[in-house]
């Protein structure tokens, strides 16, 4: 099974993506499984995993709703606050469903660079382990040495950085980021999506080659087994097609054997949420 592992929908309006500038114009507008459907077809992927991109329960909802009709949707990494003290009753209200594969929170806006340590977000993700759910890691390669001890926390907790940290693939540095991602990826609970990478790069003039070192470096220190490949869509758009942006990962894997391109495609995406 081939699955691209991050993507989202929304319905555009500018209070809620106030995010969306003018240089990402080509997002202003919706984004749902009708539109996505045909890019996933063409690329030859079989489904994909919808991650939240607003901080509401009902963000969370709507993304339950449009995978239960949507049998592209495989699952969905949604939001709960996880530093309320109500959060086991929000956490609960999804128990059932067995669409809601993980939570996310968006880690990268926030003003303290040690928000993951917060005490009250710390209980949170305690919570996660009991009801079968993974926590999407979203920050800058300077968030990755608090991420490191973050997730040493919870040894049976399955994590996923997202993204890659974001590395500063304009730049052409690798470091102190390779460093960062050498500390996290110690940690055998935590997987990293390949994904968002094209969105790093210079948006117009950006290369595989660019991108390769990065990857280099990801595969060196997670292996292939704990790889997964991510479209990013529709934020992908502002530099790359769906089908540019997932060819890219898929052609730099045409160099390794069938059963590494077999895991990063999907399979290592099915072991870590049960996916059949
Ligand atoms: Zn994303």
């Amino acid at each position: 099974m081939r699955i691209d592992t991050h993507q989202h929908f929304w319905r555009y309006n500018p209070e809620e993506f106030d995010w969306i500038d003018d240089s990402m114009a080509a997002l202003r507008r919706d984004f749902l499984p009708h539109d996505l459907e045909p890019e996933l077809a063409a690329a030859g992927f079989d489904g994909s995993i919808a991650v939240q991109a607003r901080q509401t329960l009902d963000e969370t909802r709507w993304l339950l709703d449009l995978a239960a009709s949507s049998p592209l949707i495989l699952g969905v990494v949604g939001w709960v606050d996880l530093r309320s003290p109500d959060v086991r009753a929000q956490l609960d209200e999804f128990a059932g469903n067995p669409k809601l594969l993980g939570i996310r929170h968006i880690v990268q806006s926030e003003p303290d660079d040690r928000f993951l340590l917060q005490p009250d977000f710390l209980r949170g993700i305690s919570l996660l382990e009991e009801f079968d759910l993974t926590y999407d890691i979203l920050i800058y390669p300077k968030h990755l040495p608090v991420a490191a001890e973050f997730v040493q926390r919870f040894p049976r907790q399955r994590f996923v950085l997202d993204h890659l940290a974001k590395p500063p693939i304009k730049s052409g540095n690798l470091h102190p980021w390779d460093f960062g991602i050498r500390e996290l990826a110690k940690s055998p609970n935590v997987f990293c999506k390949l994904s968002g990478l094209m969105t790093e790069a210079d948006w117009r003039n950006w290369k595989p080659e660019h991108i390769e070192p990065y990857l280099d470096v990801a595969l060196d220190r997670f292996g292939p087994d704990r790889l997964m490949i991510g479209s990013d869509w529709p934020v992908c758009k502002v530099a790359a097609s769906y089908s540019r942006a997932m060819n890219m990962i898929r052609e730099y894997f045409e160099k390794h054997p069938t059963d590494v391109q077999d895991a990063v495609l999907g399979e290592n995406a099915q072991r870590l949420w049960k996916l059949t």
